[in-house]
């Protein structure tokens, strides 16, 4: 698949208008506004977030995050944290401690709404038997592949299984013994009595229940039928009174048979509970919108889950992997998810997003926020010659220039010094401005130093060098007026703290990951170099006992954040991001013509 520029950067439509109401509000929030002022729920807004415990929370899970609850915080409303664990196999108490502690660091409250989709069994269980009473569900004995085979396609109708005229008595009685475990898994399923020729497939005879001798992590073996998706999802809402029930848009053609199984249930209900199966219950408004595609990622947890169990990452939280816990470990905040959730909006198509336009969501907010302090990733000695030997100068610079209220702290200078091995070059190409033999530059917030000497080892590579420096630029100036071309990061090399530091990449080469040659996986295009660990690092000694996920500029460098793989002896770095914001560049010249 192709990656449309105009759409990857703006998170526009096609033809390039972005889908907002005269009010500047996304499709879903003019929905809520228009329910708001017809009064068509009571004034009431009711949102969720209803993941699958079944692995952890990526990026995309973020953007629905920040839409239900940022519908319901804008509106006055509730938002519930709702987990849909109706498939025993595959969900893990695990996965649900990590959500919880996901959609908390996204800052989206649930109040006391913490809700299991597996609580509702009893219910969905008993209006099951009330759809069998009113005719419109029965067993049936076909196997899976007979089901699949009788459903028909798009263009061909179904057949109707011959089990679809069994009496209400027989499906009653056959009902209640495949919940009383009396059938092996597979031997029968419960189907709702629709349509075998409806021209959406969905709508013919659907599966509700299926028999699964399965252990659920928190109903243990009450069950041995479980709710289909289909069936349970609908019903969920209702019961938790959602008035928009808002899901991505593979769900769009699923929407009549919620109707429908809503719809089934209130027929012979009233609205005052006057009818013969009693009170109405409440039927959400589903609303549909995009899914966020990032490129040079994968988001499904089905293969995220392979690339932990295979050991192409270092876990779910590995800093490349694009979840929830991954970012936060990589070092981003929530402030630049909610940003980027606002930047792209939400709409009805679906497209892939530059993973240039999250990262410069990110910047701007770390810009803000970050402490700046200097290190140097890949070493070189320099000695200044002419520095008194065993003197040490405390020198002031600035935490944060986007901060004034951040103030300044004391970096110590001293006769041995390290630099960044590539702000050196012995025979420096024209456009190249740093040091060079003989050539004079700025050491941040200290002095201007000249280079007299180079140092080599016995393979020619440059080990050391020798510097004079000019006491009369204390500070980074020079009272003479004369300039550098230059202004250089460096450390006092016997206060710096060694560090690690691990630089990341894109974890696949190609924008598409699923571009792979007939016969092959999406794990064929993962980048071998992803992951880069310069073990040899130091930081300046004012990052002293800092806490994991605590984040910095380092000057020059990039942002970067402390990794909770640290020790005491040594602190390990994550690169959050670089400085150059490639989406700003092509944004401006964008704009220039
Ligand atoms: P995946 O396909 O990645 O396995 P899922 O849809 O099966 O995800 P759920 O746990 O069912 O995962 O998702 C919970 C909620 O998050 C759903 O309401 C779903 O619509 C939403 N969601 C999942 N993936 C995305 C995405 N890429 N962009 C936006 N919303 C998403
Ligand atoms: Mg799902």
């Amino acid at each position: 698949m192709g990656i449309d520029k105009d759409r990857e950067i703006s998170g526009k439509s096609p033809n390039g208008s972005e889908e907002r109401g005269e009010r500047g509000l996304d499709f879903v929030r003019q929905i809520v506004v228009e329910d708001m002022q017809s009064g068509r729920w009571g004034g009431r807004v009711a949102t969720r977030f209803p993941p699958e415990p079944n692995g952890y929370l990526h990026i995309g899970h973020a953007k629905s995050i920040c839409l239900n609850y940022g519908i319901a915080a804008e509106f006055g409303g509730q938002f519930n944290l709702r987990f849909d664990d109706t498939n025993p196999e595959k969900e893990e108490q695990e996965y649900v401690d990590s959500i919880i502690e996901d959609v908390r660091w996204l800052g989206a409250d649930w109040d006391d709404r913490l809700f299991y989709a597996s609580d509702y069994f009893q219910q969905m269980y008993e209006w099951a038997v009330e759809l069998i009473r009113k005719g419109k569900a029965y067993v049936c004995d076909l196997t899976g592949d007979q089901v699949r085979e009788y459903r028909g396609t798009l263009t061909q109708p179904g057949r109707e299984s011959p089990y679809r005229n069994r009496t209400i008595d027989e499906n009653l009685e056959l009902f209640a013994r495949m919940c009383q475990g009396e059938f092996p898994d597979g031997a029968k399923t419960l189907r709702a009595k629709i349509d075998m020729a409806h021209p959406n497939l969905n709508m013919r005879d659907p599966i509700m229940y299926r028999i699964l001798h399965e252990t659920h992590h928190r109903q243990g073996d009450q069950w041995c039928i479980y709710p289909m998706y289909d069936w349970a999802h609908g019903f969920e809402d209702s019961l938790e009174g959602i008035t928009h029930s808002i899901c991505t848009l593979e769900f769009e053609n699923h929407r009549p048979l919620y109707d429908w199984f809503i719809d089934a249930v209130n027929e012979g209900r009233t609205d005052d509970g006057s009818g013969p199966w009693g009170k109405k219950i409440h039927h959400p408004q589903q609303i549909e919108f995009a899914r966020l595609s990032l490129a040079y990622t994968v988001m499904s947890k089905r293969k995220l889950l392979k690339l932990v169990k295979e050991g192409f990452v270092r876990g779910w939280d590995d800093p490349r992997m694009p979840t929830i816990s991954g970012l936060r470990r990589r070092g981003y905040s929530p402030a630049a998810m909610w940003s980027f959730a606002k930047l792209i909006g939400v709409n009805k198509f679906n497209s892939t997003v530059d993973i240039t336009l999250l990262e410069h969501c990110l910047r701007e907010d770390l810009n803000q926020t970050s402490p700046r302090v200097m290190a140097v990733l890949r070493p070189l000695k320099v000695i200044i010659d002419n520095y008194p030997q065993g003197q040490v100068e405390e020198l002031d610079a600035v935490n944060n220039p986007e901060d004034p209220a951040a103030g300044t702290r004391k970096v110590p200078f001293s006769r041995e010094l390290y630099l960044e091995q590539e702000d050196f070059m012995e025979n420096p190409p024209k456009k190249f401005f740093r040091l060079a033999p003989g050539r004079e530059v700025r050491l941040r917030y200290a002095y201007f130093i000249t280079c007299t000497d180079v140092i080599k080892d016995a393979q020619g590579n440059v080990v050391e060098l020798h510097c004079l420096y000019d006491p009369a630029t204390r500070g980074g100036d020079a009272p003479d007026g004369r300039k550098v071309k230059a202004t250089l990061h460096w450390l006092s090399a016997p206060h710096a703290r060694p560090a690690e530091v691990r630089l990341y990449d894109n974890l696949f080469t190609k924008p598409d990951p699923e571009d792979v040659p007939e016969g092959q996986e999406f794990t064929a295009n993962l980048n071998p170099n992803s992951l880069e660990v310069l073990a040899d690092c130091y930081v300046e000694p004012s990052v002293a006992e800092v806490a994991p996920l605590t984040r910095y500029q380092f000057e020059r460098l990039g942002y970067f954040c402390v990794d909770p793989d640290s020790t005491a002896d040594k602190l390990v770095f994550n690169r959050t991001v670089t400085l150059k914001d490639t989406w700003a560049k092509i944004q401006q010249s964008q704009q220039q013509g």
